[in-house]
């Protein structure tokens, strides 16, 4: 066992802190989260980081029998007890990998339906792994790739997640995911309900993917790159966050004070101010 390793040891398996491991253990949480996933007849899920099948196991169970599920985990060793496990279910593929690299829209052109992602997701990789999922979901809308995501993560994110302009926590990550997605946070989950536990409090939050997005930015990438820019230090006027890509005279020109701070703007002036980029 190296330093990264927790001392958290199962009767098969030594939990990798570096993966994120914090693994569920508590049944009633368990149930409540299959009941918000609310697995139906056809659908194509997709888990991240299956681990020791805490959800898996329980949600299998409940499939049906025209249901797939696509289990992708980065540990070998949690990847072989799994393929024991599970591979005999013609229902059930397994993947190792990383969920980071992995191509949801390859695996989208082999179903009938957009995939339903869900997982208990390791906290160390989820801002960019949500990043990752966003891109992956709405790239090519009418490929329309996902239809909906469930995920486990540090409360504090997913209050960045679904936070208003103005508030403490609002910023690129609340206007990316509100620009992409519907934000529903459904609800806590403590430290106890893991083995090992975490120091911090998690939560579930469902994300809905837009099939026509509320707002639209004529290139994404630039919205991305004004919304980078403004939050990069969340004290500077957005005059100043944005110098060299908008001057102050431009913002004014589409009424934008160029004294405002980022965290009051909403995702329309966000999307007013790409959109006026040359
Ligand atoms: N789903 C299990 C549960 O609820 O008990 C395990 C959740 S644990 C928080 C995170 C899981 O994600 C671990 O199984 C870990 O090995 C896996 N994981 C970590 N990084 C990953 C990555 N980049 N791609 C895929 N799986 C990853």
């Amino acid at each position: 066992m190296t330093d990264s390793e927790s001392n958290y040891q199962t009767v098969s398996h030594t939990a990798r802190k570096r993966f994120g491991q914090n693994f569920l253990q508590d049944a009633s949480v368990i149930y409540n989260i299959l009941r918000a996933i609310g697995p139906s007849s056809g659908d194509h899920l997709v888990e991240i980081g299956p681990g020791q099948a805490a959800l898996t196991k329980p949600l299998i169970e409940q499939m049906a029998k025209d249901s797939s599920l696509k289990l992708l985990e980065i540990d070998r060793d949690l990847a072989s007890q799994l393929t024991l496990q599970f591979a005999h279910d013609e229902r059930v593929s397994i993947q190792i990998g990383d969920a980071l690299d992995f191509d949801f829209s390859t695996l989208r052109e082999k179903t009938d339906k957009p995939l339903r992602v869900f997982g208990n997701l390791p906290y160390n990789i989820s801002t960019p792994l949500i990043f990752h999922l966003l891109e992956q979901a709405t790239a090519n809308p009418a490929a329309n790739v996902i239809s909906d995501m469930h995920f486990m993560l540090q409360r504090e994110v997913v209050d960045r997640m679904a936070a208003p302009p103005g508030s403490k926590t609002y910023g690129r990550l609340s206007i990316m995911t509100q620009y992409y997605c519907q934000v529903e946070p459904l609800f806590d989950v403590p430290p106890e309900a893991f083995t090992p536990q975490p120091k911090v409090m998690s939560a579930i939050v469902r994300l809905l993917p837009y099939k026509d997005l509320p707002l639209k930015a004529d290139q994404p990438k630039a919205l991305d790159r004004i919304v980078r820019a403004a939050f990069s230090q969340r004290r500077k006027t957005i005059r100043n966050g944005l110098k060299g890509l908008i001057s102050a005279e431009e913002l004014e020109a589409i009424n934008i004070d160029p004294g405002a701070r980022a965290e009051t703007l909403d995702i329309a002036t966000f999307v007013n101010i790409a959109n006026s980029l040359k």
